[in-house]
């Protein structure tokens, strides 16, 4: 039996081929620890470590001593906010952040409320963005952070950041996003892009899971952390645990690879999200398509189909992978936070599926996945007698369904 169409990058991307082959020689021959400082094959793994750190650093045109090796983006939320609190509660004690972040986001910062801190969350406008006007009314002389995520996870919406960024330092505040869905979509250097702190993730951009890293500003200023994992002082002391060698070299090469063919690559993607789209909104009505119409990713396609649930439509799309609004929510069946925070209703909230498209998505899959959505939501439609049956013999009974 064929397997699904693959419509959920957002949620992960498959390691390229290619990354692979530049990674296996990791796992066999080449499996010394970068910190043996006494034989070659120490030696092999801390070159290969050091080629990775400068490969991702070339990305966003940093120092390569900037670039802290992690386990992926929310140990690199965890370690800037966390890490940047507790290090520098002398000099004040509040916190902000926006509705829409990732939860690696909002749970550190409720883990901060725990230990004295004060945090704001910001709303949003209707698009998933920040409006600067909020930020400087939420602005206390005790703020000494603010996170503001780069591109949404949920909704794709892009955030006006360099302006974000540049009132912050205004303020003589560190300011730190996640840049997770960013990076390898939107090119940003860390010259221009005027963020302390940076969190970034291998598996959205080709290369493996379970490897990611924080970007931490070294001058000007010069950013300091409490590590949050204690140990051998690996990573300049800021992330103790012997390196995970084949994934730092996949993120490596992950980002070399995104660098070459970003820009022809997202406009092939954009094209077919654009055609995804269009099929979509000519064959059903009532559609709502969430997020910013020209600020955003890509590859996303966010979309509430007001009349049908979406755990009863995904179940009923045999023939696509995708997600309900989030991937990272779908342990829990409540609203997702980020289509709550722009506005949508619980229903809405709970009709809504994300689509998200890659590098191996191809025009044919498109086209297949969106008259299979299409067929699927109008056998569900509300006078189908079939989609009343669904909802009847649906016992989870985790969410009203509308009649
Ligand atoms: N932030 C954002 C915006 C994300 O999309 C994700 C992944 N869903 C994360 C953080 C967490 O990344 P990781 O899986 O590497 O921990």
């Amino acid at each position: 039996m064929s397997r699904p169409i693959y419509l959920d990058y957002q949620a992960t991307t498959p390691l390229d081929p290619e990354v692979f082959e530049i990674m296996k020689p990791y796992f066999l021959s080449e499996f010394g620890n970068p910190s043996s400082k006494s034989h070659v094959y120490g030696w092999n793994a801390e070159k290969a470590v050091e080629k990775a750190r400068t490969q991702v650093a070339k990305l966003i045109n940093s120092d390569s001593r900037e670039i802290i090796f992690t386990s992926g983006a929310t140990e690199s939320n965890n370690l800037a906010i966390i890490g940047y609190a507790l290090a520098n509660k002398a000099l004040g004690n509040h916190i902000v952040t926006t509705s829409v972040e990732h939860k690696a986001v909002l749970d550190s910062c409720k883990f901060l409320e725990t230990q004295g801190f004060m945090i704001t969350v910001l709303p949003v406008d209707s698009y998933g963005k920040l409006n600067i006007q909020d930020l400087t009314e939420a602005i206390t002389d005790k703020t000494i952070l603010v996170s503001v995520i780069f591109a949404n996870n949920e909704i794709g919406t892009i955030n006006d950041l360099y302006e974000i960024a540049d009132f912050v330092k205004s303020k003589n505040i560190i300011f730190h996003t996640d840049a997770t869905q960013a990076l390898g979509k939107l090119s940003f250097n860390v010259k221009d892009l005027k963020a302390d702190l940076i969190s970034f993730s291998a598996h959205k951009i080709y290369g493996p899971k379970g490897i990611g890293a924080l970007y931490v500003r070294k001058q000007n200023p010069r950013i300091k952390l409490a590590p949050l994992i204690h140990g051998g002082g690996h990573e300049q002391g800021l992330r103790s645990g012997t390196l995970n060698v084949p994934g730092i070299v996949g993120f490596g090469a992950a980002c070399e690879s995104a660098e070459k063919n970003q820009t022809t690559e997202l406009l092939r993607i954009e094209n077919l999200r654009v055609k995804l789209k269009s099929h979509l909104e000519l064959k059903l009505d009532g559609l709502i398509f969430n997020g910013h119409p020209t600020d955003r990713l890509p590859h996303n396609l966010s979309v509430s189909f007001l009349n049908v649930p979406s755990e009863i439509l995904i179940r009923n799309l045999t023939q696509v992978a995708i997600s309900p609004g989030s991937a990272c929510a779908t342990a829990s069946v409540t609203p997702s936070h980020v289509l709550k925070a722009i506005g949508l209703s619980d229903d809405a909230a709970m009709s809504t599926i994300r689509l998200s498209l890659g590098r191996f998505t191809t025009e044919n899959e498109v086209l297949k996945a969106a008259q299979h959505i299409v067929n699927t939501v109008k056998v569900l439609g509300d006078s189908s007698p079939l989609y009343v049956s669904l909802k009847k013999y649906d016992n989870r009974g985790s969410y009203e369904t509308q009649v």
